[in-house]
């Protein structure tokens, strides 16, 4: 028998005869407990059963790696599909792909209850318990035809996927085969760690005139931690979503009658979004900025200079017109299309809602002759756009219609880009460091080097390129190079925020354009007497006041801190003799600009207090006899910590401290 030499690490190798297989060699250097569920073979992604012929490199696909979970959440649909037709075996399994924490798989059969999905995962178990050898199985077309000669949509798979005289393989586990190219684990009895979570319909080919079908979701991880782990992030997860807290807080609203993906802020997340903009616009002010204000339209004649119209049509609400024009045309007898394509043509004129702040900044630059000793020009706005996002896309106030950006414009000379891109990153940081999201990366976008399409000399982009990365480098922070995500006009900086339960929320970013400037044919007046370009940079660190509020809502579960809390103190009296005094109380908070509530109803104190927690307020103020007797508040705060008697001075005074340092959290009581 020949001997195979069979490479098992860097420079390791090993010796084989040949017909051993992956699996045995993985077993052989790695031990039993590799947690191997397929293999690598010279690149290639093989079953464990996969059988060397020849001289090649073995390495291991373990559960927990990217592959593995892929393979993993992959074989558990199998497994998905197999314990469904246990129980109904005319359902017609369609498709079952791996997706992000699990699987799914669409059936074609009758709707099915939470009670059958129960019996199905225990199924689902036992079926793993019976530890199936899972086999892979190469076939001819005219045999494939004939083994899934009932499923018509097995059938319309291989009529689109497989080439005349090409085969393929299945995958067999007990009396369960399915169309698969694998790789799979070897047996059941790997899948373990598995749960199903709901069930939806779906339509085959995602076609609602084709056959509607019942698509089965689950988990699945490599282990039991990680599958707990993710089930408590899911549930965390839920008290904390911002559409849930933005109703029971009070904090926003959408309307139907308004219009969807448009949000309402009532007036506590009001109280929210205008004390983050004024901590914004401090820093800004610290960092010569320029506040503007600009309309909410603007032509479509400075979108055609822009680039935006007609080209970014599918994302904006469409162009408004004007009554006379309307008129006119609709008695030349202009029909809709025709009006749509006068519009594009750039015959007739109207107005976009803006869907960027950009032009209307653009025109305030040129507005007035510039000169090198005006640069750099930063104009900042809480700019409202507008954008038209897919109804199945709107979320809260996450992904929504219509929003307003923390927006800056910078009219820079190509020297001074690293300072400003860097005065960004500071702001970021100190912003970020409030509010104690201290967990975020940073992505910085680069040319494709293989590519074109960039505008703007190749030197001038090494340099703005370099100046992001060192920017993002100063952070300190996590930050990564990602070749080929630069815009076509500049390099650009991304800001992703992870939250206290571990996910990702991409929230604004830093980015350079030569484009623009080009297009508006901005100038300044160099030193040298010559006219000069200037570099753009547009800058809306945290996205949109939205975004970043609804982020903010999940991230602090609805406690926000002191200074960003609609209400700052809860006045609660124990009963009606209390009112008065509770009334000066809350005179003397407010004269100090602290955000006072009063609740003096007949309610008992137990159920005012209830009610009011479930509010987050900073602190409850509990006023009785005593409190009313000496002229003092008793304080509680969300932890439910009291201090009994302190002076309406002192409680005042310290609240205002508390405020002032924009603490990250409320620590009144409990420090001394
Ligand atoms: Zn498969
Ligand atoms: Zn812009």
């Amino acid at each position: 028998m020949s001997m195979l030499q069979v490479t098992v690490g860097d420079d390791e190798v090993h010796e084989y005869a040949t017909g051993t297989t992956a699996g045995d060699v993985i077993r052989n250097v790695h031990g039993r407990k590799s947690g191997a569920v397929a293999a690598v073979v010279d690149g290639e992604q093989k079953d464990l059963s996969f059988i060397l012929t020849k001289d090649c490199k073995v390495t291991p696909i373990t559960g927990e790696s990217e592959d593995g979970l892929y393979i993993l959440r992959h074989s558990c649909s199998h497994l998905l599909a197999q314990a469904v037709l246990e129980f109904y075996p005319d359902a017609k399994p369609t498709i079952g792909p791996p997706i992000e924490h699990g699987f799914y798989y669409d059936f074609h059969m009758d709707p099915i209850t939470d009670e059958d999905l129960a019996r199905i995962e225990k199924k689902m178990q036992e079926l793993s318990r019976t530890n199936l050898l899972v086999t892979r199985e190469e076939h001819d077309n005219a045999s494939l035809r004939e083994m899934f000669a009932d499923n018509p949509f097995k059938i319309e798979i291989m009529d689109d996927k497989i080439e005349d005289g090409a085969g393929s393989t299945v995958y067999r586990q007990g009396d369960f085969v399915d169309l698969c190219r694998g790789p799979h684990v070897a047996t059941t009895a790997v899948l373990r760690w598995f749960k199903l979570t709901s069930t939806s319909t779906a339509f085959w080919r995602a076609d609602s005139d084709r056959e509607s079908l019942v698509r089965i979701y689950g988990l699945c991880f490599a282990s039991k931690d990680a599958l707990k782990n993710h089930q408590t992030m899911v549930r965390e997860a839920a008290k904390r979503d911002h559409r849930k807290l933005g109703k029971d807080l009070q904090l926003f609203h959408i309307d139907e009658m308004v219009g969807a993906g448009l949000v309402l802020w009532t007036p506590r997340g009001a109280v929210v979004r205008n004390e983050l903009q004024n901590f914004i616009s401090e820093h800004l002010a610290r960092q010569g900025y320029h506040q503007v204000y600009t309309p909410h339209i603007g032509k479509l004649d400075l979108y055609r200079t822009s680039g935006h119209y007609p080209y970014y049509q599918e994302s904006q609400y469409p162009p408004l017109v004007e009554r006379d024009l309307m008129a006119k045309l609709s008695d030349e007898g202009c029909s809709c299309s025709e009006l749509s394509n006068l519009m594009e043509a750039g015959e007739i004129d109207g107005y976009l809602l803006k869907p960027m702040n950009c032009p209307h900044h653009i025109r305030i630059y040129a507005s007035q002759p510039r000169s090198y000793r005006d640069l750099p020009l930063r104009l900042a706005e809480f700019g409202t756009v507008y954008r038209w996002e897919q109804s199945g896309e709107i979320s809260g106030m996450t992904r929504v219609r219509g929003f307003t950006q923390d927006d800056a414009h910078l009219f820079v000379t190509e020297d001074q880009i690293a300072e400003e891109v860097l005065g960004c990153i500071e702001l970021v940081e100190e912003i970020f460091g409030t509010l104690g999201m201290e967990d975020y990366r940073v992505r910085v976008g680069m040319r494709d080097p293989d590519s074109s399409k960039y505008v703007g000399e190749s030197a001038a982009w090494d340099r703005a390129e370099s100046a992001c990365l060192e920017a993002a480098q100063s952070l300190g922070v996590e930050f990564i190079e990602e070749e080929g995500e630069a815009a076509f006009y500049g390099p650009k900086i991304d800001f992703v925020v992870r939250d206290v339960i571990g996910r990702e929320w991409q929230l604004g970013t830093v980015q350079v354009d030569y484009n623009l400037p080009e297009r508006f044919e901005l100038e300044y007046a160099g030193a040298d007497g010559e006219k000069h370009r200037p570099v753009m940079i547009h800058r809306a660190p945290f996205g949109s006041m939205e975004r970043f509020v609804g982020v903010l809502i999940e991230h602090f579960a609805g406690r926000f801190p002191t200074w960003l809390a609609p209400t700052q103190a809860h006045i609660i009296t124990i009963s009606e003799k209390h009112k008065q005094y509770a009334a000066e109380v809350a005179a003397q908070l407010k004269s100090a600009g602290i955000r006072v509530e009063v609740d003096d109803s007949d309610n008992t104190i137990g159920k005012k207090i209830r009610t009011h927690r479930a509010m987050h307020p900073a602190y409850m103020l509990i006023i009785g006899d005593e409190e009313t007797a000496n002229g003092t508040v008793s304080i509680r705060n969300r932890a439910g910590d009291q201090a009994a008697n302190v002076s309406i001075q002192q409680f005042t005074d310290d609240l205002t401290a508390e405020i002032q340092s924009r603490a990250a959290e409320p620590s009144l009581i409990g420090e001394d």
